[in-house]
C-alpha cells in the first residue's frame, strides 16, 4: 500500500506496561469514525497498544482483548463499541474487511487493526497509523501518525 505517513509523534516505551499506558493516553484522540492501524513485526506489541487503547476508550476488562483468531473481529464494549481486527491470517484482508462491515463498523465506534498494512482499498481514505519498531528485548518505538488527507 502507499505508505505517506505524516508522523504527528513519538515515544519510546521500555515495557509492555509503558506500552499499554501509552495507548491509554493516545485513546483519548480518537472516537467514533476513526480507524487506528497498528503496524509492526510479530510480537512488536500491537497487541499490547490495542490493549491500552482499549482500555482508554473504557472497555472495563481488558482480558478480554486478545489477537482475533478464530473469529476476524472482536467487539468490546466501552464508552463507544471498539471493534479489534487482525488481517494477520486474512487470505483476501481487502475482501474480508468489506465482508465483515468495517464501514458499518466505523458508522458506530471505533476500529483497531493489527496488520492493517496487509489492506489497502478497503482502509478508509484517511486513518490513524501507530507503528511500532522494536529496538531491543523491552525497547520499542512508536510512532502515531496520519495517513491520507484529514
Ligand atoms: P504483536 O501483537 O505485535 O504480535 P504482542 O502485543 O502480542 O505483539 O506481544 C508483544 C510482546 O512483546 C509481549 O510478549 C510483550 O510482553 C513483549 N514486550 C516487551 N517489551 C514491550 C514493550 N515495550 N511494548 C510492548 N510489548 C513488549
Ligand atoms: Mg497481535
Amino acid at each position: 500500500m502507499s505508505n505517506d505517513q505524516t508522523v504527528i509523534e513519538q515515544f519510546e516505551t521500555d515495557s509492555p506496561e509503558e506500552t499499554f499506558e501509552l495507548g491509554k493516553t493516545l485513546a483519548a484522540r480518537f472516537g467514533v469514525g476513526d480507524c487506528v492501524a497498528m503496524v509492526g513485526d510479530l510480537g512488536a506489541g500491537k497487541t499490547a497498544m490495542v490493549r491500552g487503547i482499549a482500555a482508554g476508550l473504557g472497555v472495563d476488562d481488558i482480558r478480554l482483548v486478545s489477537s482475533p483468531t478464530y473469529v476476524l473481529a472482536h467487539e468490546y464494549t466501552g464508552l463507544v463499541p471498539v471493534y479489534h481486527l487482525d488481517l494477520y491470517r486474512m487470505t483476501d484482508p481487502d475482501a474480508e474487511l468489506i465482508d465483515l462491515g468495517i464501514m458499518e463498523m466505523l458508522d458506530t465506534g471505533v476500529v483497531l487493526m493489527e496488520w492493517a498494512d496487509k489492506a489497502d482499498q478497503a482502509l478508509p481514505q484517511s486513518y490513524w497509523q501507530i507503528t511500532i519498531d522494536i529496538d531491543g528485548p523491552e525497547e520499542r518505538t512508536i510512532a502515531l501518525g496520519r495517513i491520507g488527507a484529514p
